[in-house]
């Protein structure tokens, strides 16, 4: 299929008398080289069936559609879904979906034949809610192949001890692997963003390393546990969940973590066990 470089990108814009939306994200990927190696870590087969988030002109999906059986394209601006149509119905396995991606519900992933494979240029103001949504809807899913802001990827992957450890790094690091691939430069973009970007791949795990009965109040509490990431402990449970610092210290010891210890530095293991101090029905 044909790939749109700058110039034809700039001139389609022209043709179709389009007008980008910033607060949509819309970046399109204008370099032919560094698309094909980013969607070669999907490893795209005839059995896949791909939810693309945002196709914008189609960049992304022409370098894989003749590769998989079918792909289902979230796509928001409906001048860019004219584009889709034209270019890509006639081949009988595209499924076009007018609409935020972050409303799809559970119901419409579980109506899906077997797990699908996400891949997306995503529009950097939702990465981290796309990321949450794939780790809501894991079972659903084989791989994400996701191009975010550098640092947000680098919160993604990140281990205990670094500075971009966080509540999401937890998370990513009990459902899933996930794996920075790929660095892709300002200038791959058009028009070109402020940051650079890296394509993470997430495999979300068949168990995850710890079950978790109340999820969602794990994932309340983890911004709360990481909102004081340089205090220690005690004082950061004493403040912000209101728990007694002896009878809190005493739990700490019990489960061999030091009340010395700081959230940025805990592996998620010892922050889960923090939690299920905090929250003892949990
Ligand atoms: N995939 C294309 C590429 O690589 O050239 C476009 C990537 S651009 C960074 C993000 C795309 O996501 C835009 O086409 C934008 O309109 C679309 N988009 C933004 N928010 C969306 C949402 N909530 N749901 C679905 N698509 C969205």
């Amino acid at each position: 299929m044909e790939f749109l470089t700058l110039t034809k990108t700039l001139k389609l814009l022209e043709e179709k008398n389009i007008n980008l939306k910033k607060y949509l994200g819309q970046h399109f990927l204008i370099d032919r080289n560094c698309r094909d190696k980013t969607l070669s870590f999907a490893d795209f087969n005839e059995k896949d069936t791909v939810v693309e988030i945002g196709p914008g002109f189609g960049a992304l999906t022409d370098g894989f559609i003749e590769k998989v059986k079918e792909v289902y394209a979230f796509e928001i601006d409906p001048a860019f879904c004219e584009i889709l149509k034209e270019r890509f119905l006639p081949l009988g396995n595209f499924r076009l979906l007018q609409q935020d991606f972050l409303d799809t519900p559970a119901e419409w992933w579980d109506s899906m034949n077997g797990k699908v494979k996400v891949i997306s240029n995503t529009p950097y103001y939702i990465s981290s809610p796309i990321v949450f949504r794939i780790l809501e809807l894991r079972k659903n899913v084989e791989l994400a192949l996701l191009t975010v802001q550098k640092e947000v990827g680098e919160r993604f992957t990140a281990s205990p001890g670094s500075k971009n450890y966080g509540a999401i790094s937890v998370l990513m690091s009990i459902y899933c692997h996930a794996k920075i691939c790929y660095s892709l430069k300002r200038d791959v973009f058009f028009p070109k963003p402020e940051v650079s970007s890296v394509a993470v791949k997430i495999v979300p795990l068949e168990n995850p390393k710890f079950n978790i009965v109340d999820e969602r109040k794990f994932c309340e509490f983890l911004p709360l546990i990481f909102s004081f990431r340089r205090k220690k402990v005690p004082n950061v449970a004493n403040k912000i969940f209101k728990a007694d610092k002896k009878a809190f210290m005493k739990a700490l010891e019990r489960v061999n973590i030091s009340p010395d210890e700081r959230a940025e530095n805990l592996p998620p293991g010892d922050i889960y066990k923090i939690f299920t101090i905090i929250n003892p029905s949990s």
